[in-house]
């Protein structure tokens, strides 16, 4: 049987340039030993360039303090270490493809750097690099998708009004704000009067189409970008006015009312009037220890049964506490 002679140095330089990776060797002093293929392909220096180089004049470049401190820790405490490329944006001038023109051709890489304290060249240190750029675009992409779901659970699709689960959350959240900061909450729940009528009379996609134009209305005549519009449920919407008092809440839930019956959208079957109208619910508080999320919008709701009694196209406003002593 014939054997083959194999030149093992460089059986070993074959294989450390063939890998998909980069790897560098470099001794206790942090002088290049090795530089495979793969760093010469994504950052133009050759082998020849590098070895017996600094790190920082083998890349022809300045490393971040950073990744210099984990290198001279790794050396000196002979532990290995995990730069993943979350917390450490690629520290080396690695690219994608050279010539490389712009910052953006930058390589997001992830680091492994394994010390070697007993090797044929004396203590040194293996660093491992790893291309991440599939991982980080995956990563926008997840991100760019959850963004998107995000946006449509927190929007209704039908008015583009914000959801009842964005209300939820975004309420309890203020509510909790205006308490640690001392600052006052109103809430302004408003339903369209004689709805059903509409549809039964118009049908329910002119249904829809009154909700849009409601909202778009309502959006518009809130002034300040701080108040959010949900929709609360069917054809009642409720309005979160931070650092708001009963009168600035009374006089928005006044303009709210008339800007939707300028619109002056017809309705025959409405008990009030021949157009569409609105009521409103408002109820404002300093949330303090009588006074929870609950019992400030149960208050707008009775608020806004109040308006409907009061004959519906109107304001009506309660405080939290007159409510709550109420049998
Ligand atoms: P009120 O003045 O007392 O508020 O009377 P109303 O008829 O508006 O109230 P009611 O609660 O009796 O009816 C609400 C109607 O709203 C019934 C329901 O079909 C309608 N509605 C709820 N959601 C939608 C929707 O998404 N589209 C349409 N077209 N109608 C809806
Ligand atoms: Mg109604
Ligand atoms: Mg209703």
């Amino acid at each position: 049987m014939q054997t083959v002679e194999v030149d093992t140095d460089s059986a070993w330089a074959t294989i450390f340039d063939a890998v998909g990776f980069g790897l560098i060797l470099i001794d206790a002093q942090g002088r290049v030993l090795r530089w495979n293929g793969w760093l010469t392909r994504h950052t133009g220096v050759t082998a020849q360039a590098a070895c017996g180089q600094s790190l920082a004049e083998a890349f022809g470049a300045p490393l971040p303090a950073s990744f210099m401190s984990a290198l001279n820790n790794a050396l000196r405490y002979k532990l290995p270490v995990v730069l993943s490329n979350v917390l450490h944006r690629g520290p080396l001038p690695l690219y994608v493809e050279l010539p490389a023109s712009t910052e953006a051709d930058r390589m997001p890489h992830a680091i492994t750097l394994t010390p070697l304290p007993v090797a044929p060249w004396g203590p040194c240190c293996l660093i491992q690099i790893t291309d991440s750029s599939r991982s980080v675009s995956r990563e926008k992409v997840l991100r760019r998708h959850s963004d998107r779901l995000n946006r449509e659970v927190m929007t209704d699709s039908l008015t583009r009004a914000f959801s009842r689960g964005f209300f939820d959350q975004f309420y309890q959240q203020e509510f909790a704000r205006a308490r640690r900061q001392g600052s006052k909450l109103a809430l302004i729940m408003v339903d369209v009067d004689y709805f059903k009528a509409y549809n039964d009379e118009y049908g329910h996609p002119a249904g829809d189409k009154i909700l849009v134009a409601l909202v778009q209305t309502l959006k518009t005549a809130l002034m300040r970008s701080t108040d959010k519009l949900a929709r609360y449920g069917g054809e009642e919407f409720a309005v979160i006015l931070p650092d708001c008092a009963k009168h600035n809440a009374m006089l928005i839930a006044e303009h709210l009312r008339s800007a939707v019956q300028e619109l002056k959208l017809p309705h025959r079957k409405s008990g009030n009037a021949d157009q569409i109208t609105v009521s409103l619910g408002v109820s404002s508080t300093k949330p303090g220890d009588t006074c929870e999320a609950a019992d400030l919008l149960d208050t707008a709701d009775q608020a806004l049964y109040a308006a409907k009694r009061h004959g519906r196209n109107c304001v009506q406003y309660l405080e939290p506490s007159a409510h709550l002593r109420l049998p």
